[in-house]
């Protein structure tokens, strides 16, 4: 045992000796070990406690060195330090108490708490040492430390302890001969939407599958911690690109892979961006925060992928910070415009629809088209009320134009996943028709796959309650995405607007020509009515009467435009006396 002193007086200052009964007493009461050695390091009492501590009775240690009942490390230096007292006078815990490791009978070994004081009976020098097991206080001690440093959701390091092993790393890739560090800034693509329509529960349960894939692409040494809702930040050191190049494309496959959420599964995927060290910096905050932006950069390139840090992407995201600014202003002070586009009967030319398309007048005055800025406004949370705005001015203009005698169809309004995110997306649709006095039959709606095609249950009951009054659902760009013919069917379409990319190359292209005429005959057998994107020819119209399309949009019958240009071209061709 190491000499240390309780706080017992020093033996000369003992007032009197205690009775032996006494002491046998306090021994057999105390709840702590208590073990009594001479100077040379053997035992001389050993009391109750101390037999159910270390799992010997008494007559087993009495006379044997006290280094039997400690771990390897603290035994081996036992007889040094009683030996220093000795002829010192020296001790490195007397008075102080510390924690040593205790080793049971059966080999087991656990953490205790020791307190030494030495004291001289009948001219001899004695040490009493106390000790107290501390596994239960060092267990719940380290799961205070795991709470402290973990995300209790994933078991993942949290915030604070991935800052902490990124500044440890940081220091020590000071000299230029330590390996590349890199931080990997994951977000994931599409969790909103999965937490909105399955459940926060599931949602949770998707998080911590995510993580423990994540973990599966990583070596021991990185760190993988959650630092948002749905972020998470990995430090790799060492990280040589090559190993990066390895482990974002594992993440990216592994994060693709459909997650089993109850008896659904969700897709979320991941969007990566990576600094790395020195080249990047050396400051830890500087780093994440790189690795976020060309995160950022990985996400508006389409998703699903990993980018590497450059200086470039600072300043677009400056830029793009400009433009959100800018567009967020507009939506207070009506900078936003509609344009229409006619559709047409492909046999009579008859007008049979209008399409409305955004457009976004900026501060020097220019029309800006909806490609240039509807990304940024989705990503910057605006587009539930851009889209709103749409809705009802969309509503408005058509109820004009059939006020005006001039025009009685559907008007068709572009929507996005968001639409569909809102619970309350039907009734504001029942809403605005109603604060516009118009039929649900002249409201139309487009949506494209990636409005619906997440396999919620909330879209197809949405659905259905729009159509319910009269609305029309289009699905637009057809054929682009991954519609299969079972997606068709189950989700209540009236109309596919076959894309304008399967409609430049006709009549020319055979392949397109037949896929064209594979979907007129698909979309006649479930009963859907098809409408032709992006018609800028004749041969092109010529093409698609003679396969049986009724309808057409494109530069061929009539560019976008604004109402006004809208109401002139009706009034005059209402003026015009029928052929
Ligand atoms: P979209 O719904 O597929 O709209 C058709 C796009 O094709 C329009 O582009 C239209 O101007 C263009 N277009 C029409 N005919 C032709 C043609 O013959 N040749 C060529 N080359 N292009 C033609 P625009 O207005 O730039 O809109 C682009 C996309 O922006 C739209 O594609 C739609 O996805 C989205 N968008 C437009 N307005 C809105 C809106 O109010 N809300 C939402 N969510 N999206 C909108
Ligand atoms: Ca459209
Ligand atoms: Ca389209």
């Amino acid at each position: 045992m190491d000499a240390a002193a309780v706080a017992l007086p020093s033996a000369t200052s003992l007032p009197a000796p205690i009775s032996s009964d006494l002491t046998d007493a306090l021994l057999e009461a105390a709840v702590d070990s208590i073990i009594v050695i001479n100077s040379r390091g053997m035992i001389e009492a050993f009391n109750r406690s101390a037999t159910r501590m270390f799992g010997y009775g008494t007559h087993e240690v009495l006379g044997r060195n006290i280094s039997m009942l400690m771990g390897a490390g603290d035994a081996s230096q036992h007889d040094d330090h009683l030996a220093r007292h000795q002829t010192t006078g020296r001790c490195s815990i007397i008075g102080i108490g510390r924690e040593v490791s205790g080793l049971r009978r059966d080999g087991s070994l656990f953490p205790m708490h020791l307190s030494v004081g030495e004291f001289r009976s009948e001219g001899r020098l004695l040490y009493v040492g106390i000790c107290r097991d501390i596994s239960e206080r060092k267990r719940s001690e380290m799961h205070m430390r795991h709470l402290a440093t973990h995300d209790t959701l994933t078991g993942c390091a949290n915030r604070a302890l991935f800052n902490e092993r990124l500044r440890d790393t940081l220091e020590r890739t000071g000299g230029n001969a330590e390996p590349q560090a890199a931080v990997l800034f994951v977000d994931l693509d599409r969790f909103k939407s999965v937490n909105d329509d399955f459940g926060h529960q599931m949602g949770d349960r998707v998080l911590a599958t995510a993580s423990r894939r994540m973990q599966a692409c990583l070596e021991t040494g990185d760190l993988l911690a959650r630092v948002g809702g749905d972020e998470f930040a990995i430090v790799m050191h060492p990280a040589s690109d090559e190993r990066i190049d390895t482990v974002a494309a594992c993440l990216i496959e592994a994060l693709a892979a459909p997650i089993e959420a109850g008896v659904r599964m969700a897709r979320i995927g991941a969007s990566i961006g990576i600094s790395r060290s020195p080249a990047d910096g050396r400051d830890a905050a500087q780093l994440l925060k790189l690795a976020d932006i060309a995160m950022y950069h990985a996400k508006s390139e389409g998703r699903g992928r990993f980018t590497f840090f450059t200086p470039a992407m600072h300043e677009r995201m400056r830029q793009d910070a400009l433009l959100a600014s800018q567009l967020r202003a507009s939506l207070d002070c009506g900078r936003f415009e509609l344009h229409y586009q006619l559709q047409f009967r492909l046999d009579t030319l008859a007008v049979c629809g209008l399409e409305a398309l955004i457009r976004w007048r900026d501060a020097s005055g220019q029309l800006v088209a909806p490609d240039k800025f509807l990304p940024l406004a989705a990503e910057q949370g605006l587009m539930p009320r851009i889209g709103s705005w749409v809705l009802e001015r969309a509503c408005r203009d058509n109820r004009l134009l059939i006020e005006r005698g001039l025009l009685d169809v559907p008007v068709a309004v572009n929507i996005g996943p968001y639409e569909f995110e809102n619970a309350d997306f039907v009734r504001e649709v029942t809403q605005v028709l109603a604060d516009c006095g118009l039929p649900g039959r002249n409201l139309e709606l487009e949506m494209t796959e990636h409005a619906a095609v997440t396999d919620m249950p909330g879209v197809r009951q949405a659905m259905h309650a729009l159509k319910a009054l009269g609305v029309t659902l289009s699905l637009d760009d057809f054929g682009t995405g991954f519609s299969s013919l079972s997606y068709l069917k189950r989700f209540p379409f009236d109309r596919l607007k076959i894309d304008r990319s399967f409609i430049s190359a006709l009549p020319d292209s055979q392949d397109d020509a037949a896929l064209t005429g594979a979907i007129l005959k698909i979309a006649d057998s479930l009963g859907m009515s098809v409408i032709a994107e992006g018609v800028e020819t004749t041969a092109q119209r010529d093409f698609l009467v003679r396969n049986g399309c009724k309808l057409g949009q494109g530069y061929w019958f009539a560019r976008p435009m604004p109402l006004p240009d809208i109401i002139a071209r009706l009034s005059a061709s209402s003026n015009q006396a029928p052929a």
